[in-house]
C-alpha cells in the first residue's frame, strides 16, 4: 500500500473518531479535499507565530538556527504549512513538538522529520502511533510507518534549547489522552496547550485512550498557574485565548463535572443523563450541536464511571 493511500485510510478513520466530537458553531464536515484549505498565520510577536489551517493549532517559535514547531496538523496539509512558515521565516524546522497522537496534530511527523526535524512526544505518543489505537466507536487507527514516530519522547518533563530559545515542555497524566504535553515559551510568554484546552466548542475527552475528565480538569487548574494576564494561548481548537477564557473554560469543566457526579450518585445510567440533556446552558453558549453535547456527556459520564482513582493518579 503506498504512503498516500495508507494516509487517506488513517486520515478517514481520525476524521471519524475525532471529529465527532468537536463541532465547532458552524458544523461541517471536513474537508476530504485539503486544497481547500487556507493557512492563517497570526504573528505573536518575539518571532512567535500561531497557524490555523484544519485540525489542531500549530505554533512556530524562530530561533536563530532554526524553528521550533508544535504540531502539523493533516498529512497532506505539509507543503501548505511550509509555505506559511516561509512568509515569517526561511529557517528549517529542527524541532516538530507532538502535543498528543492524534493524527490532526500529528500528521506532518514524516515529512518534516524526512527533512531534518527531530519529532519530540511524551513516550505514550509514541506508544500510541507505534501501536494503533481504537476510537470510541470501535474504529481502528493501525500503526503509523517507523518513520512518523517521535524520536525523542520524555516522560514527565523536558527543556528544549535552540540558539536564541527555550521550550518549556510538561506532561499531565490521563486528561484529553495520556500522552498529553503543553510547551511554554517564556520570552514570548505563549503557551502552546495542544488539546488539553479547546475554546469556542467542548473539548474532546480520549477516554478509550487514557483521557479523562478529572484529569482535564488538574490540568486547566495547573495551566492556570503558569500563566498571567498577558499570557497569549494556543489552544488546541478554536482561536487565540486569554486567562480569562481559560478560567471559563476551567469552570465549565468543573461545572461539568459537579452536575453528571450528582446524576450518578442519583443512580442515573449513561441513557439518563443523555436524556436529563444537564448541559443545555452550555450546548446554547458553544452553539454546540445535539451530536456533539452528547458526546462531551459520554465522555463526562465514562471519565467518572471509570473510577474516582483516577482524579490523584499519575501516568504508569
Ligand atoms: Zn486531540
Amino acid at each position: 500500500m503506498s504512503r498516500i493511500q495508507f494516509t487517506g485510510i488513517a486520515l478517514s478513520l481520525m476524521l471519524a473518531v475525532f471529529h465527532v466530537g468537536a463541532q465547532p458553531a458552524n458544523p461541517g464536515p471536513p474537508p476530504h479535499d485539503f486544497s481547500t484549505v487556507d493557512i492563517k498565520v497570526e504573528d505573536l510577536g518575539h518571532r512567535t507565530y500561531m497557524l490555523e489551517g484544519q485540525g489542531g493549532n500549530i505554533t512556530v517559535a524562530v530561533a536563530d538556527e532554526g524553528i521550533m514547531m508544535v504540531d502539523s496538523e493533516f498529512a497532506p496539509l505539509h507543503d501548505k504549512l511550509k509555505a506559511a512558515i516561509a512568509t515569517a521565516t526561511d529557517k528549517p524546522v529542527r524541532y516538530l513538538i507532538d502535543t498528543h497522537f492524534h493524527l490532526d496534530h500529528t500528521g506532518g511527523n514524516a515529512a518534516f522529520a524526512a527533512e531534518g526535524a527531530t519529532v519530540v512526544a511524551q513516550e505514550n505518543v509514541r506508544k500510541r502511533l507505534g501501536s494503533g489505537t481504537e476510537g470510541m466507536n470501535g474504529n481502528h487507527m493501525p500503526p503509523v510507518p517507523q518513520s512518523a514516530l517521535p524520536t525523542k519522547v520524555y516522560r514527565d518533563e523536558l527543556t528544549l534549547k535552540l540558539k536564541g530559545r527555550t521550550a518549556e515542555l510538561r506532561h499531565f497524566p490521563a486528561a484529553h489522552t495520556d500522552g498529553d504535553t503543553y510547551v511554554y515559551f517564556a520570552d514570548a510568554n505563549v503557551l502552546a496547550t495542544g488539546d488539553l484546552v479547546s475554546i469556542g466548542r467542548y473539548p474532546y475527552i480520549d477516554v478509550v485512550n487514557g483521557g479523562n475528565l478529572n484529569g482535564m480538569i488538574a490540568a486547566a487548574n495547573a495551566l492556570l498557574e503558569r500563566v498571567n494576564d498577558k499570557t497569549r494561548i494556543v489552544p488546541g481548537h478554536g482561536p487565540l485565548a486569554g486567562k480569562s477564557d481559560l478560567l471559563a473554560y476551567r469552570d465549565m469543566l468543573q461545572s461539568a463535572r459537579t452536575r453528571v457526579e450528582k446524576l450518578i450518585r442519583e443512580g442515573s445510567s449513561e441513557d439518563d443523563v443523555l436524556a436529563a440533556k444537564p448541559f443545555a446552558d452550555f450546548d446554547a453558549k458553544l452553539g454546540a450541536n445535539d451530536q456533539a453535547s452528547q458526546n462531551f456527556i459520554r465522555a463526562v459520564y465514562r471519565s467518572l464511571k471509570s473510577g474516582a482513582s483516577t482524579r490523584s493518579s499519575s501516568s504508569p
